[in-house]
């Protein structure tokens, strides 16, 4: 049978984000008018990682376009855990601060777990704090982390139906795959986790009407595992290197890519071999611009409400 190519509707992440950026500016106006009161996300960071860097500089100037303060803390690669736990103890006690939020990864040798559970929850804007874990996991009023947030705000937005269905989540890190599941339960959907132990990966991937890739591997998902019509979700954010795996990966858009590669060194990926699943899957998020830009309108989000929630406007 002579099939015609399915090609796979493309998600626009940067989109979504934008209309909720939007609607946190006109929540952050309207606070400011009614109450005087413009809500405030401190970012710290420590030591010379330069992904870090640009992650906490995106932040800082995204809180900027929507009229939020925002403070960035940078401590030196030597910082102690004390030292640390000391800083969060400073901004957990300042009543203009709503928000905090600790760039992992932190150096070697910073005890992060200790770090994360000094936060105070009602400041834990990126929702990793074990309270709010705990409340998201009992389905209670909390932060959620802001990847997995994003991604159930790009499908309801989006109007593709979670509830009944088969969701699959590749990987399950407490960033992005743990938390994912829980909000997709909430949901009603029907949840299978995956991971690097996990025996016949495509058998299971592909029985998923939504399948989230959340693993780091530059294109481990392929048209095998992708069940005709599905929806596929790419987290995953890589360096590619190899001109010649970029013509492969991305078909027609190769050019731009491989020029990327010449001129920087690297062109961003995600989990999934975009060009092969492009042909299996109803709908997709690109990478970059699909999953990336809603993590940090989520983090915008919860700014805001943490803002709301600790005047007891919510
Ligand atoms: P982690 O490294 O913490 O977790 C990766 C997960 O993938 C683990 O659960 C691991 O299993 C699993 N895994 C590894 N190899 C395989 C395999 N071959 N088959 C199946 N599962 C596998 O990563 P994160 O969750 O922090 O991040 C995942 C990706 O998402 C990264 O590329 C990261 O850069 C990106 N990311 C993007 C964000 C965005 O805003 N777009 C935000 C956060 C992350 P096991 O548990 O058994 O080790």
């Amino acid at each position: 049978m002579n099939e015609e190519k399915r090609r796979a509707k493309i998600l626009d992440g940067a989109r979504v984000a934008e209309e909720i950026k939007r609607e946190v500016a006109a929540e952050a106006a309207r606070l400011k008018a009614e109450h005087g009161y413009v809500p405030c996300l401190v970012a710290v960071r420590v030591g010379n990682d330069p992904a870090s860097a640009v992650y906490v500089r995106n932040k800082v100037r995204a809180c900027e376009a929507l009229g939020l303060r925002s403070e960035h803390h940078e401590l030196p690669e030597e910082t102690t855990t004390d030292e640390l736990l000391a800083e969060v103890a400073t901004l957990n006690a300042r009543e203009d601060v709503d928000g905090i939020l600790v760039q992992l990864p932190l150096p070697r040798g910073v005890d992060e777990a200790r770090v994360i559970e000094a936060i105070d929850p009602s400041k834990d804007v990126d929702g990793f704090h074990p309270v709010n874990v705990g409340r998201l996991t009992l389905g209670r009023t909390g932060f959620a982390p802001c990847t997995p947030a994003g991604i159930i705000e790009l499908l309801t937005r989006e109007g593709i139906p979670i509830g009944g269905r088969h969701a699959c989540i590749v990987g399950r890190s407490h960033i992005v795959g743990r938390p994912l599941a829980q909000l997709l339960l909430q949901h009603d959907a029907t949840v299978t986790i995956c991971h690097s132990r996990t025996q016949e990966l495509s058998s299971l991937t592909r029985q998923a009407d939504i399948l989230v890739a959340a693993v780091g591997r530059v294109g481990l998902i392929r048209a095998e595992h992708v069940k005709p019509g599905a929806t596929v979700i790419d987290v995953g954010m890589n360096k590619l290197t190899d001109a010649a795996m970029a013509k492969d990966f991305f078909g027609d858009a190769a050019p731009a890519r491989i020029e990327a590669i010449s001129k920087r060194g690297f062109t961003l990926v995600g989990d999934v071999y975009p060009s092969e699943v492009a042909e299996v899957a109803g709908s997709l998020t690109p990478v970059p611009g699909g999953v990336g830009p809603l993590t940090v309108a989520m983090l915008m989000r919860n700014t805001v409400t943490a803002a709301r929630r600790r005047r007891g406007l919510s």
